[in-house]
């Protein structure tokens, strides 16, 4: 069973909540981590939710801000230290745009001791990929696009599931034009929503270039999408933000609409009943 194993939903301010970024299982053994959250609160959240590190061997990092960023570089790190204990088999690739291979490539040169750096080049590799290019991926096809952020380059990507589905990742900011392109009929959607539009005037989302759940839900709607997981959200809503968002999403977007937890599991196959 394909699954998107969410690891955690919040924005860069959230502190209930772990940081955006999640575990795609295709099924068959291969795990896509995508995003490391802001710290080494990303263990917790993979032993909450069932993952071994030594079973993950690809990542995409999207972009540079600490809350996406951080959190891979603990990984990499652990990668590494299992890999010299001798407790992680293979080997372990991260994806990611050229101005990240750098800056994570500068963080191991600076803090990474000789051991784990030695691991780099043979057992631990950086992939740079361009915009527009397409990989086969922990047993999907994923193509890389560039979201054009006016703030830090970013890139999100499209991917395959099976039966030719299509699943797209957009990040944490909203679709660019060019990107709709590729968004336009997709089995699913993972887009940000930072807050409930009735609360922007206080959370601001427009001056960090974020949606609300109205925009996102409108331009999914727009864009045909069947599934959408709005996630990158403000936590101070604890326990009601599922309701609240579901309830200002439902009056833009008709197709399946997930406000997931923080560890939830969401089935990418077949029918989806909620
Ligand atoms: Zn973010």
């Amino acid at each position: 069973m394909e699954k998107l194993v969410v690891l955690g939903t919040g924005n860069a301010s959230a502190r209930r909540n772990y940081n955006t970024c999640f575990v795609l299982d295709d099924g068959q053994g291969n795990l896509l981590l995508v995003d490391g959250g802001g710290g080494n609160r990303i263990f917790d959240q993979l032993d909450g939710a069932g993952v071994s590190l030594a079973a993950i061997h690809s990542a995409v990092l999207s972009h540079a801000h600490t809350d996406h960023l951080l959190g891979m570089l603990w990984v990499l790190r652990a990668v590494a230290d299992m890999m010299r204990r001798g407790v992680y088999e293979g080997e372990f690739t991260l994806y990611c745009h050229a101005e990240l291979v750098s800056f994570v490539n500068m963080f191991i040169a600076m803090s990474f001791d000789a051991g784990a750096r030695s691991l780099f080049g043979a057992r631990i590799f950086m992939r740079e990929v361009v915009d527009g290019e397409t990989l086969d991926i922990a047993g999907h096809r994923v193509t890389f696009f560039d979201l054009g952020s006016t703030k830090l380059r970013q890139f999100g990507f499209a991917l395959s599931l099976h039966a030719g589905r299509r699943l797209v990742f957009s990040g944490d900011e909203p679709l660019c034009p060019a990107a709709c392109a590729l968004v336009h009929g997709a089995d699913w959607l993972l887009a940000e929503a930072f807050c409930l539009s009735g609360e922007a005037e206080y959370f601001r989302p427009y001056e960090k270039h974020h949606s609300t759940v109205a925009d996102a839900c409108r331009l999914a709607q727009s864009l045909d999408v069947k599934n959408l997981v709005l996630w990158h959200t403000e936590d101070t809503h604890g326990p009601q933000r599922r309701q609240l968002y579901e309830a200002e999403g439902r009056r833009f977007f008709s197709g399946n609409l997930f406000v997931p937890d923080d560890l939830e599991t969401i089935c990418l196959s077949g029918k989806v009943r909620r």
